[in-house]
C-alpha cells in the first residue's frame, strides 16, 4: 500500500486532489475522511494540514506527499523532491517599508525581520554573512511594520497586492516556490514500481494541460504556409477532404499561442476551425 499525503483543505487541496483524479487514481471525495482509499489501486490518500506533510513522509507514515516547497524547505526534513507540479505558485520575499531606500541586501544588517518561516530566512543571511534579528509569528506577518514590531518582513507573496495595501515594498525573492510532489527516501521495490508509474502519469497530465487540438480545412495551395505556421509533435496530420482543392489539417498548439495562429491561420484561408481540449499527451 501507498500513502499519499495531501493537503485536507487551504490553497492546494482542491488542486492536488484535481491531479490525483487526472492521473486515474480514483479515490471516492464525496465524503472527505481524513484516509480514504483509491478503488483501482494500492493506494490510500491521508488528509492533513500541509504543515505536517514533510513530516509524515519523513517518518514514512505516508510514502508521498504533496505541498508547497516553501514548506519542505523550512522544515527541513529529510524527503526527496521528486518533481515539481505546476501549481500553488508563490515567493518567499523580503519586504521593507515602502518608502524606506533600498540598497541592497545590507540594509538589513542588525533589523527586525518578522516572519513565519525562520529557518528558510536565517540559513538565507546566514550564508550571505549577515547579522538579522529574526521575530518570528504565526500569521499576520505584513501588519509588523507598522505596528512597531519588526523593521521588515519575509513572507509568502503571490500578487503583491496584501504587502501594497500594508504599505510595504518587496525588495528580494529568496525561494521561488510551488506545490511539489515528495517522497520518503526508501521506498519498497513496490512502492518505487507505483512511484515511476505516477511520475510518468503526472508528466503527461503536464505536457498536456497547456495543448488545444487544433483542426480546421484549408486550401491545398496555403498548406505549406499552414504547416509553417504549425510545428507539430511530428509534423500536422493532413488529410483530404472530398471537396477538390481542401484539406482538413490537424495539429497540438501551445493555449498562450493558440490566438495568434488563429488569426494567421485564417488570413491564409483557414475555414471551419475547431479548438478542441487535449486530455492526455503520451510522448
Ligand atoms: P493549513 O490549514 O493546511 O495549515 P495554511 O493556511 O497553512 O493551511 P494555505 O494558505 O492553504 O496554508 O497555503 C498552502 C500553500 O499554498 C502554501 O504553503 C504555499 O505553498 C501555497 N501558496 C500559493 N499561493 C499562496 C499565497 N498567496 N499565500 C499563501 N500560500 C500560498
Ligand atoms: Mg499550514
Amino acid at each position: 500500500m501507498l500513502r499519499i499525503a495531501i493537503q485536507n483543505k487551504g490553497r492546494l487541496g482542491e488542486e492536488s486532489l484535481g491531479l490525483l483524479g487526472r492521473i486515474g487514481i480514483e479515490i471516492d471525495t464525496t465524503k472527505r475522511k481524513y484516509l480514504a482509499k483509491a478503488s483501482n489501486l494500492p493506494i490510500e490518500m491521508l488528509n492533513l494540514r500541509d504543515d505536517d506533510i514533510p513530516q509524515v513522509v519523513a517518518d514514512n507514515v505516508a510514502q508521498l506527499g504533496i505541498v508547497g516547497l516553501n514548506e519542505v524547505e523550512e522544515k527541513g526534513y529529510d524527503v526527496t523532491v521528486v518533481t515539481r507540479l505546476c501549481f500553488g505558485h508563490c515567493r518567499l520575499s523580503l519586504a521593507i517599508p515602502k518608502n524606506e531606500e533600498y540598497n541592497g541586501l545590507k540594509y538589513f544588517r542588525g533589523k527586525r525581520i518578522a516572519t513565519s518561516y525562520p529557518n528558510i530566512l536565517n540559513r538565507f543571511f546566514k550564508e550571505k554573512g549577515i547579522e538579522i534579528r529574526t521575530v518570528v509569528i504565526a500569521g499576520s506577518v505584513e501588519i509588523t511594520p507598522s505596528a512597531g514590531m519588526a523593521d521588515a518582513i519575509f513572507d509568502i507573496v503571490s500578487s503583491g497586492g496584501t504587502l501594497v495595501s500594508n504599505g510595504l515594498k518587496e525588495v528580494e525573492t529568496v525561494l521561488e516556490s510551488e506545490a511539489v510532489l515528495i517522497a520518503y527516501p526508501t521506498l519498497t521495490d513496490e512502492n518505487k514500481r507505483l512511484l515511476e508509474e505516477i511520475k510518468f502519469r503526472i508528466e503527461s497530465d503536464s505536457i498536456s494541460r497547456n495543448k488545444k487540438y487544433l483542426l480546421m480545412n484549408i486550401p491545398n495551395d496555403s498548406l505549406e504556409k499552414a504547416i509553417e505556421i504549425l510545428p507539430s509533435m511530428r509534423s500536422p496530420t493532413i488529410i483530404p477532404l472530398a471537396a477538390d482543392g481542401w484539406s482538413s489539417i490537424h495539429s497540438v498548439v501551445n493555449s498562450s499561442e493558440l490566438w495568434d495562429k488563429v488569426r494567421q491561420l485564417k488570413a491564409i484561408g483557414a475555414e471551419g476551425i475547431l479548438v478542441l481540449s487535449v486530455d492526455k499527451i503520451i510522448l
